[in-house]
């Protein structure tokens, strides 16, 4: 057998092997928290953009004929919107991530991450020649700590958290990191990518009254702003680094510039559709009442543990016609696969209440 297969095999041994499916049941599966992908004003902005012959491709990289007014509309409304003195645009959160950790810090800097930060800040940050330290999950100790003993003047720190954690739900002591990296001069990145549209006024994210010169925040924009790519907010000198530097935003085509209009569009839609958030809290609120799962966001893991244990467990639900799927290691930590519980606005009070009963039902059967 060659490599490959044999590798694929032992992951289907392990009860790791993913395969592609299609989309199905009550969703409690996606990240459009508000629904705003199926919002009837995005469909009447994309049909407008296209009467008025936008540009479909962007046709090269935004540092050469690929710069639309599109994308700089969009910064600028983005920048204004989330406060911050600058924004810029990436296709994915994922290439944002990737080029922000790759690029800033530099060889002689340590970056500090949590336990639990995404894939795409960690192959950013692996991929840098700077030291690295993997800090215990939300271990305000451990940072300070990491802090004391590696600030200097030739070294800066880079504290790299995720304001609400992907597959946890739970959130990060920010206004205490925050403080820690003032004491200390460090940098701190936050990647909003399940806060945003959300937590703060308007859902400008829970960095909103966070004031601090080198804070560098990602607003993912194919989550609760329901479209695709990300923006990374930051003072005028970090964005200007970024367009220099950044490779993964200089050698590449930019974003279809429709896609930047209809995510300018999403952050108004953001601002105006404080029912939909309303509605997304208080189905929060039942939903920590009935699952019995204390999450302080809109994502609630059913902790399982054993990989082979989640899958059976999501064939059980969808089967009751619940889109819920296993999350399984290197995902999340091993011996914690679960089935990640999101709730969106476009749910009802039933929706939840027969979940419950689902994986009540469950959770009797696995005690048995
Ligand atoms: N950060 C976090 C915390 C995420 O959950 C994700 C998407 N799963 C990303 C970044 C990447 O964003 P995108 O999907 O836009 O590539």
């Amino acid at each position: 057998m060659d490599r490959l297969s044999a590798e694929l095999k032992k992951l289907i041994e392990a009860g790791r092997h993913r395969a592609l499916s299609g989309t199905g049941g009550i969703d409690f599966t996606s990240n459009d928290y508000l629904g705003l992908s199926q919002h009837p004003a995005l469909r009447e902005t994309a049909m407008a953009a296209l009467e008025n012959d936008i540009s479909i491709g962007a046709g090269g990289s935004r540092l050469l004929r690929g710069n639309h007014p599109a994308h700089e509309s969009l910064e600028t409304a983005a920048a204004t919107f989330f406060g911050s003195e600058r924004a810029l645009y990436f296709s994915s959160g994922f290439l944002a991530n990737y080029a922000l950790m790759t690029t800033l810090p530099a060889r002689q800097d340590v970056v500090l991450f949590d336990g639990l930060t995404h894939a795409s800040l960690r192959d950013g940050i692996q991929a840098n020649p700077a030291k690295h330290l993997r800090l215990p999950h939300n271990d305000l100790n451990a940072y300070e700590d990491a802090l004391r003993r590696m600030s200097s003047p030739e070294q800066q720190c880079w504290v790299v958290v995720e304001s609400v954690y992907s597959m946890d739900g739970d959130l990060a002591p920010l206004k205490e990191l925050a403080a820690l990296c003032e004491k200390f001069g460090a940098w701190l990145v936050v990647d909003e990518a399940h806060a945003t549209g959300i937590f703060g006024r308007k859902g400008r994210g829970l960095t909103d009254t966070l004031k601090y010169e080198k804070l560098i925040v990602l607003h993912t924009c194919g989550k609760a702003l329901g479209v695709a790519g990300a923006l990374l907010c930051a003072s005028k000198t970090v964005i200007d680094t970024l367009i220099n530097r950044a490779r993964p935003f200089i050698y590449s085509t930019a974003p279809m510039p429709l896609q930047a209009v209809l995510v300018e569009k999403a952050l108004q839609l953001c601002a105006m559709e404080e029912g939909r958030r309303e509605k997304l809290w208080k189905l929060c609120a039942l939903a920590r009442e009935t699952l019995g799962i204390n999450s302080p966001s809109v994502i609630f893991p059913y902790i399982i543990g054993d990989d082979h244990e989640a899958v059976e467990a999501a064939k059980a639900v969808q089967a009751e016609g619940y889109d819920l799927r296993a999350i399984r290691p290197p995902t999340v930590p091993e011996g914690t696969a679960r089935l990640r519980i999101a709730i969106n606005a476009g749910l009802e009070e039933k929706d939840i209440r027969g979940l419950g009963e689902v994986l009540h039902h469950l959770t009797l059967k696995a005690a048995a």
